[in-house]
């Protein structure tokens, strides 16, 4: 029990309505960054004999403000999104936790303009290299919701983004974990049918986030199987269906075209795959090879940083913290202080009571 002045405030868990903007992610997808996926895929037969196997990967975040201290995204949404991210990386068993307290960064150019090079040498000096590295920013730029970066490894996420349903911080960790975009080579000029029509006929596109690159085919014929020095198209995956940008076009979640490849095959693209783009398409899923290719990233020398063995078990929260006293809204005589009492959740390490009104206030205790 805590003998706290004022009261207990609730979490409130609820998703934001998704916004209507259209957002595209910023993550460069040059040959370069290709290369790590297609190494990897000498090693996918060695991912898929291990056994079932929990990933345990340590975050570090990195809350900006401006240089005035404004600006700064609420850690609750962080700790929120976290959760999120554990959710929707589950099927992989794919553990993420916190590897320090959040960090707290003052740096306007980092908060408006994280692509610049000041930004770029800030956040690099600032990262725990132990950990997956994300910093939640005001605004990446004209329309861009966040984005991975090779040369820097750590991921930006504009703090609007967070707990959407276009799952945002899940697609940068993708990046991260050497997936592309389904629509790789699409990103500045998605399906449109009066400009593609219903067969579409060119053989190469390229955007300013991917080099000149073939059209991939619905028979699998140039995905990557060949390996890097034969044509690839798409994004290196063979599992993935063809997607010509048909989500980002659309922002839907259900192909509304009729589109055929140069060989006459009907396209069926997955929009709801976390590395398209779409809206509120949960929920979001990797193919198999997406899910071999992120498991083998974790395990190969890249990333051999993550893997500091601190966390062994996964123990999520499946209840809430029930309040026992005082009641909602009950009025207490005394106003010297309140004693708050609520009820032990399991596996919770750590309770966070927050204060709302004049003087607000933030506590942290494991006791109840
Ligand atoms: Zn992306």
């Amino acid at each position: 029990m805590k003998y706290i002045i004022t009261f207990l405030s609730a979490f409130l868990f609820f998703q934001f309505s998704a916004q209507a903007q259209a957002f595209k992610c910023g993550t460069d997808q040059s040959d370069a960054f290709m290369e790590d996926l297609i190494r990897n895929k000498k090693n996918w037969d060695n991912t898929m004999q291990k056994a079932q196997v929990e990933r345990f990967v340590p975050v570090q975040f990195h809350l900006i403000a401006n240089n005035d201290g404004s600006g700064r995204v609420d850690p609750r949404t962080v700790l929120k999104s976290l959760c999120e991210l554990n959710e929707n990386y589950d099927s992989l068993e794919l553990r993420f936790y916190l590897a320090d307290e959040m960090n707290e960064i003052n740096n306007t150019q980092i908060n408006n303009n994280p692509g610049g090079n000041a930004s770029a040498s800030a956040m690099r000096n600032a990262k725990n290299n132990a950990a997956m590295n994300v910093f939640v920013i005001d605004d990446s730029g004209e329309g861009v919701a966040g984005f991975y970066t090779q040369g820097g490894d750590y991921i930006v996420v504009n703090q609007n983004q967070l707990l959407l349903d276009r799952h945002t911080t899940e697609h940068e960790v993708g990046h991260f974990f050497t997936l592309a975009h389904t629509h790789r080579g699409w990103e500045d000029q998605p399906y449109d049918p009066a400009i593609h029509g219903d067969t579409v006929l060119v053989t190469t596109v390229n955007s300013s986030q991917s080099p000149t690159i073939g059209v991939e085919l619905v028979d699998g014929s140039n995905c990557g199987n060949l390996g890097w020095n034969n044509p690839l198209a798409g994004d290196g995956i063979c599992d993935t269906p063809p997607d010509y940008g048909f989500g980002q076009r659309c922002n839907c979640c259900n192909m509304g075209w009729t589109v055929y490849d140069r060989n006459g095959d009907l396209i069926e693209p997955m929009l709801n795959n976390v590395m398209s783009y779409s809206e509120n398409c949960s929920p979001w899923n990797f193919t198999p090879q997406q899910v071999l290719a992120v498991k083998t990233s974790y395990d190969s020398d890249r990333r051999a940083y993550l893997r500091v063995n601190e966390v062994s078990d996964y123990t999520p929260l499946t209840e809430g913290s029930v309040i026992v006293s005082p009641m909602n809204l009950e009025t207490i005589d005394s106003y010297n202080g309140v004693l708050l009492e609520w009820e032990s959740v399991p596996n919770a390490e750590e309770y966070i009571i927050t204060v709302d009104g004049t003087v607000a206030n933030e506590y942290r205790t494991s006791n109840t």
